[in-house]
Formats: C-alpha cells, sequence, structure tokens
C-alpha cells in the first residue's frame, strides 16, 4: 500500500513521523475522508473546502491548495488501485516539544493521507441499524472536524456494547447528530434535521441529502428536536460519506415508524444512488 505522509508517497515501513507531533499530544489537527466510487472521488471540492475552513477555524494554515489535495487524492486512487473505498486525509500542526501554544511558524503542518478499498454498507443501507442515545459531552466547536474525537469514541463504543451501529447524540434535551453521522427524522412526510450551527458537523451527505430533496419536492424542516419527538418519527435515518443514507429501524430499543426502513428514506436512498457511477449502484 502507498501512502502519502509529509510530502512524499511512500510505504507505511518508511513512515517517519515525530513523537512530537502535536496530532498524538494534542489532537491538534483535521481530516476528512472522502468516499471513492469505481475509481473517482465522490463530492471531492465539498470535502476539500471544509477541510480548509476547519483548519482556519484552528488557525492553521494547511501547506497544500485545495486542488493539490484532491490531486493528491487522485494519486493514492491511481497507485493502490482503489475502486470502491475512501480517501482518509489528515493534518496536524507539525511537530514540537510539548507545550500547549502554538510552535513557532517554522514548523509546518504535517499532512497524511491513504486510500483503501472498503465497500458499501450494503446490509446497513437495505435492512437498517439500532442506535442508541447518548449524552452529548463534546465541545462547543463540532462544526469543526477535529481530530479530538474521544467524545465520539465513547459513545461509539457505549452504542456498540448495546449492540447498536451507532450513538445519537442528545445535548440539553435536544437530538443533535451521531457519533460519525447526521440524524434525521420524518414526520407526516417532512424531513426534520438539526440546522448547522456549532453544534455539529455539517455533513457533505446531509447537504446532498437537503439537496435531494429540494429537487424531489420533500418538505424540509432544519430545527431542532426532541428525543421523545424522535421516538415518535414514522422514519429515522443517519448520513455519513461511508454510511451513505442508513436507516434507523430500532431507537433505544424502540421500534421507528412501522419498524421497517421508511418510504422517503428509500426514495432519498434511490436518489443518492443515481448520484454515484452505475457500475457500483447496480
Ligand atoms: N457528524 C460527525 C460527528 C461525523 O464524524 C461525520 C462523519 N465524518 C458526519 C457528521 C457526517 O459527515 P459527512 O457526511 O461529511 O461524512
Amino acid at each position: 500500500t502507498t501512502y502519502f505522509i509529509d510530502g512524499q508517497f511512500t510505504s507505511k515501513d518508511s513512515l517517519k513521523l515525530s513523537i512530537d507531533d502535536r496530532g498524538y499530544y494534542f489532537g491538534d489537527g483535521v481530516y476528512e475522508v472522502v468516499k471513492v466510487y469505481d475509481g473517482e472521488l465522490f463530492t471531492a471540492e465539498e470535502h476539500f473546502a471544509r477541510l480548509s475552513q476547519s483548519a482556519s477555524k484552528i488557525k492553521m494554515a494547511i501547506p497544500y491548495s485545495e486542488q493539490q489535495l484532491i490531486d493528491i487524492a487522485k494519486e493514492l486512487v491511481k497507485v493502490n488501485e482503489v475502486k470502491t473505498g475512501h480517501i482518509y486525509l489528515q493534518v496536524t500542526r507539525g511537530a514540537s516539544p510539548r507545550v500547549h501554544q502554538f510552535p513557532e511558524l517554522a514548523v509546518t503542518p504535517v499532512v497524511t493521507a491513504y486510500a483503501i478499498h472498503n465497500p458499501r454498507p450494503l446490509s446497513n443501507i437495505e435492512g437498517g441499524i439500532s442506535v442508541k442515545s447518548v449524552e452529548d459531552v463534546r465541545w462547543l466547536r463540532c462544526d469543526i472536524k477535529s481530530l479530538n474525537l474521544l467524545a465520539n469514541v465513547l459513545a461509539k463504543q457505549e452504542a456498540y456494547e448495546s449492540g447498536c451501529a451507532e450513538a445519537i447524540f442528545v445535548r440539553d434535551g435536544f437530538v443533535m447528530e451521531g457519533s460519525s453521522s447526521n440524524a434525521f427524522g420524518v414526520k407526516n412526510g417532512v424531513l426534520i434535521t438539526h440546522p448547522a450551527s456549532n453544534l455539529i458537523l455539517n455533513g457533505i451527505t446531509r447537504q446532498v441529502v437537503l439537496k435531494l430533496c429540494n429537487e424531489m419536492g420533500i418538505p424540509v424542516e432544519e430545527r431542532a428536536f426532541t428525543p421523545e419527538e424522535m421516538y415518535a418519527m414514522d422514519e429515522f435515518f443517519i448520513t455519513s460519506t461511508t454510511a451513505e443514507i442508513t436507516p434507523v429501524v430500532l431507537i433505544d430499543e424502540k421500534p421507528v415508524g412501522t419498524g421497517k426502513p421508511g418510504e422517503i428514506t428509500r426514495k432519498l436512498q434511490e436518489a443518492f444512488a443515481r448520484q454515484i457511477p452505475l457500475s457500483v449502484a447496480r
């Protein structure tokens, strides 16, 4: 496997990363995951634009342009012959002896990336998943796609230990998003999802879904909703780059609607599949 590590296309063994990297010490960095379908990056411009925004929000300058990052990602897909999978790319603030304040300007951020084969999660997409609500103990800048994912890790683990595939964060009595996904309900034909704010990550897949709703004439309410409203939804689903549109059929052990993936969820999945190469979408 060929990786991109700090300016070089190289193997994992020749990997030279400093113990002083601020990614290890502080999770001081940002990242993106970009889906690859049939050897092509999906919504790459949107992902790398968000990476730039995340970096600027933590006052970090990425030493590559968005176009250069796209070219690096494309090269990784090519040399690793990835057909269906994803790119992971992260940028840390660089290596410098451990003090909290930013290092000297001479320290450049470190970019690492890889391309990996990863099939679409078709059985979840077909049959749906169970989720568990957990208290959202994250900080107040969830709009930043930061490497600091400890609260997300703990939430996902708690969900897994309860036999659930995702955790749904609840903050101050309102449903926010998943531990690595956005959350949507459907009630009486209306799609409801938390508005993009500092309290959630504005997912690229979320934005694709909202655009599809607009095109398909599905009414959308971007507003916070309570766990009680969530339990009473006719349909529920989560979205992410890798999960795409995954129906939720059980929330805190309570069936959603009929207990099967809903009609509008199915319509959105079909519309989403039309956005990706035919050979992959079937
Ligand atoms: N929220 C969180 C907390 C996430 O980690 C992710 C996945 N990166 C998402 C939402 C979904 O974002 P996207 O659709 O861009 O993958």
